[in-house]
């Protein structure tokens, strides 16, 4: 075998996609050959940096985590906006339900209605908002304990 039938299995060796024999052989001739060995070395060279290059793609992989990190949060947002409106809507007709016969009641002083229904309202809010509080606390000592 002549170097340059050598130089082509460099790539091959390097890639270690020679077998056993080949390679032995391979590196037999290395040893009294100092020409093919400085140019195995150059190979070495323009290998690592396309390797650096590959190496440089797991990037992609932290972009790729970093939008999708931003659509769960903007999914999380949205949903809490949808169930927030659902827990209010559902309060307040709940709510109105349970004091419609003092609403329709024309017994009833017309402040006292407004301020029952102002409480229902108001309680629908408050309920929500702690809700989101306890849920937002909780999420979060959950991220830290899996962040540490
Ligand atoms: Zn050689």
């Amino acid at each position: 075998m002549t170097c340059h039938d050598w130089k082509d299995m460099m790539m091959g060796y390097l890639d270690n996609e020679l077998d056993q024999e080949q390679k032995s052989r391979f590196e037999e001739h290395l040893k009294g050959c100092p020409e093919c060995k400085k140019e195995l070395e150059q190979f070495k060279n323009i290998k690592s940096i396309t390797d650096e290059v590959t190496l440089a793609e797991p990037e992609d992989k932290l972009w790729a985590d970093y939008w999708n990190n931003v659509y769960n949060r903007i999914e999380l947002g949205v949903g809490w906006i949808i169930f927030s409106i659902a827990a209010i809507i559902l309060l307040i007709f709940g709510g109105f339900h349970l004091i419609e016969d003092v609403i329709k009641n024309p017994s009833v002083e017309c402040t006292l209605k407004i301020g029952l229904v102002l409480l229902v309202v108001g309680m629908a809010v408050l309920l929500v908002s702690v809700l989101r509080e306890r849920l937002y606390f909780w999420k979060r000592d959950r991220y830290k304990d899996i962040q540490r």
